[in-house]
């Protein structure tokens, strides 16, 4: 789904990032956002399962900047925020464009970044701690927003919402990744798939016994 992502605003934890990509995996999230600490970059260990190499994680300079990009492109944005003017996030619709912004695992949302956003949420809880971890709070979300497409019938079932020669080559990367990556060395174009999905096009021995 190119309509529903998240924004990670200074989410440090490698296990937390890794555990976030692997969620929008999971939920079919096609690429993700995130402001990072100044001077670090993302680091991932085996919790994402590799995910990061079918989620793109885009790295922004500052929130502003993504956020107004975002809004721009239609999207609804959403803060998620312990504050007395949050709303609960069942009571949301997230069938439209939608992108979560989570925060800090210490600090949360800083205030300049909840002032961005359209609309601040939390996810009730009952016990005596204060917060979730950051990555529980995202998968509580993003299966939320999946659950509600999936009810309204919303859901793309052949890449809808994303431009169709974008499409094809995700499509040639996630079936062929072998020979995509030949591909891309040899600097020649994804061959064609046939209605079966399989190659269309006459390639070296040497590719054909990759896949
Ligand atoms: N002390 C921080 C605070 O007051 O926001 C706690 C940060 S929490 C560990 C890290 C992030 O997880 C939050 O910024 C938010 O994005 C998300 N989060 C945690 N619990 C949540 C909840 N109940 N509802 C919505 N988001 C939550």
């Amino acid at each position: 789904m190119a309509d529903l992502t998240v924004l990670l605003d200074q989410v440090d934890k490698p296990h937390n990032l890794s555990a976030i990509l692997r969620t929008c995996d999971a939920v079919g999230v096609l690429e993700a956002h995130a402001v990072c600490m100044q001077g670090r970059m993302p680091i991932f260990n085996t919790t994402s399962l590799g995910s990061q190499k079918w989620v793109p994680l885009h790295l922004h300079p500052d929130t502003t900047t993504i956020l107004t990009n975002l809004k721009q492109q239609g999207f609804r944005i959403y803060g998620t925020h312990l504050s007395q003017e949050a709303m609960d996030y069942r009571d949301c619709d997230f069938t439209g464009p939608t992108a979560f912004v989570l925060g800090a695992e210490k600090w949360g949302l800083s205030e300049s970044t909840a002032q961005l956003v359209d609309q601040i949420i939390f996810i009730p809880m009952r016990g005596m701690v204060q917060s979730l971890n950051v990555s529980v709070a995202t998968a509580t979300l993003l299966f939320e927003a999946l659950r509600q497409r999936q009810a309204a019938g919303v859901l793309p079932e052949h890449g809808e919402g994303v431009p169709t020669n974008r499409y094809r080559s995700l499509l040639f990367e996630w079936a062929y990744p072998q020979v995509a990556a030949w591909c891309r060395r040899e600097g020649r174009p994804y061959p064609g798939l046939d209605a079966e999905g399989a190659i269309a096009e006459d390639l070296p021995r040497s590719v054909r016994l990759r896949y």
